[in-house]
């Protein structure tokens, strides 16, 4: 890294301020990860410098040899993991991987049956302020709201009524197990197409801890830096029948030249998937979230829908007196790093919230177990009973220093 230290200092020390960070704090943000020093050196290799638009042995440029065979790696690999019979590698993003998704089955105008935003739904399922909630008609499904859980009867009628053209499930904030059979016997009734985003589970799936979207879904997008713990980036995944339609959603209809650096990075992520010790990561993340859920709710926290299957939970803080925006700025002033977040029937806006949510993906990753989980369970604990109080904070953030420096972060790197 010599090179960047004597040509732009300024990144530079950006670069080398944000790993003492990641380092330092402890990370429950629940969509980050860190990825494999592999996947690292793939993404910050020499296939940025090419220009590939089309695909693996179809390119508009010649001189694709080593391109075409990184992309064809990363397809097969994420075909296999995810029984897919088609996958598209190249979206930029997991939000850029839903427009071209839209795009390759739906017209613009269509109507998508999604769930209600503030309830657990992402930006690209319709909000007004995206593009999604301005080229198509959306109406949305809602949890059921005593228990915080999808409702198959709900969701079934909401159907029934509004006639979509697709229903889209897999969420952004739901700690619970999504029934994809469910969703694909109410779109088949209604003739819709059932999309499944599984940006946030995918690692899950992939590890065995979560069924698997296929053969149930028509379409599938992903992000591939939540718990698949690759490069930042997406895959759509879809039945054959779907399949040209896809591809061409993406290039030429939204994108131009593929990341091909990413794309390498990618076909290592889902290499690195695909490994049996992968199956432990996914089972430990799982593990990890209860321990910390049954922790914070063994201490009178509250949990959206009472607990957690997955890899997050949603603490409703409304019990507890503050907001997530306090428990955001107090935590983050301790050391420990999460998003507020909005939780069903919210009465504050997104930019204050009732909740918070935290996710064990990066923090398994570091090799932290339940023992651990429990030890920040009592630190969240102490701070939000503190109301953020600076003597607790600078108490709290030693002990935070003194965690994560068992977990070594990239040890390996000079930085
Ligand atoms: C994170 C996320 C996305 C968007 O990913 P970006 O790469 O940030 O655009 C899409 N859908 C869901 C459900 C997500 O959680």
């Amino acid at each position: 890294m010599g090179f960047l230290e004597k040509r732009d200092p300024e990144i530079f020390n950006a670069i080398r301020g944000e790993i003492g960070r990641q380092r330092g704090t402890l990370e429950l943000i629940a969509s980050e990860n860190f990825t494999s020093l592999a996947v690292l050196e793939a993404q910050g290799c020499v296939m940025t410098n090419k220009y590939s638009e089309g695909y693996p042995g179809k390119r508009y440029y010649g001189g694709n040899e080593f391109i075409d065979v990184a992309e064809n790696l990363a397809r097969d690999r994420v075909k296999k993991i995810f029984n897919a019979e088609h996958a598209n590698v190249q979206p930029h993003s997991g939000s850029s991987a839903n427009m071209e998704a839209y795009f390759a089955v739906l017209k613009l105008g269509d109507k998508i049956l999604s769930l209600f935003l503030p309830e657990g739904g992402h930006l690209s399922h319709g909000s007004p302020v995206n593009f999604s909630g301005q080229f198509y008609k959306i109406a949305h499904y809602h949890l059921d709201p005593e228990t915080g859980m999808l409702d198959f009867d709900a969701i079934r009628k909401a159907a029934l009524a509004e006639k979509p053209q697709m229903i889209l499930c897999g969420y952004s904030a739901y700690p619970r197990t999504v029934d994809f059979k469910a969703f694909k016997e109410i779109a088949d009734e209604v003739g819709a197409v059932m999309m499944a985003d599984v940006a946030h589970i995918a690692g899950l799936i992939a590890g065995g801890e979560h069924p698997h979207p296929f053969p149930y879904a028509d379409i599938v997008t992903t992000t591939t830096h939540k718990t698949l713990r690759g490069p930042r980036g997406a895959v759509i995944m879809c039945r054959e029948k779907y399949a040209q339609a896809v591809d061409k959603a993406v290039f030429p209809g939204m994108q131009g030249g593929p990341l091909d650096h990413a794309i390498a990075a990618k076909a290592v992520c889902f290499g690195e998937a695909m490994k049996p010790e992968f199956r432990g990561y996914a089972r430990q993340i799982v593990l990890n979230a209860k321990a910390l859920a049954d922790e914070l709710m063994g201490r009178g926290f509250k949990l959206v829908s009472g607990g957690t299957d997955n890899h997050l939970m949603l603490v409703d803080l409304r019990s507890k007196g503050c907001t997530g925006k306090e428990a955001q700025v107090w935590l983050e002033a301790a050391g420990v790093t999460a998003n507020k977040n909005m939780v069903p029937n919210d009465d504050k806006s997104p930019f204050v919230t009732s909740g918070i949510r935290l996710g064990t993906p990066a923090l398994t990753t570091r090799g932290m177990k339940e023992g651990e989980m429990r030890e920040i369970g009592g630190m969240i604990d102490r701070i939000v009973a503190s109301k953020g109080d600076a003597a607790v904070a600078a108490k709290v953030k030693g002990e935070v220093s003194a965690l994560c420096a068992r977990f070594p972060l990239y040890p390996e790197l000079e930085w």
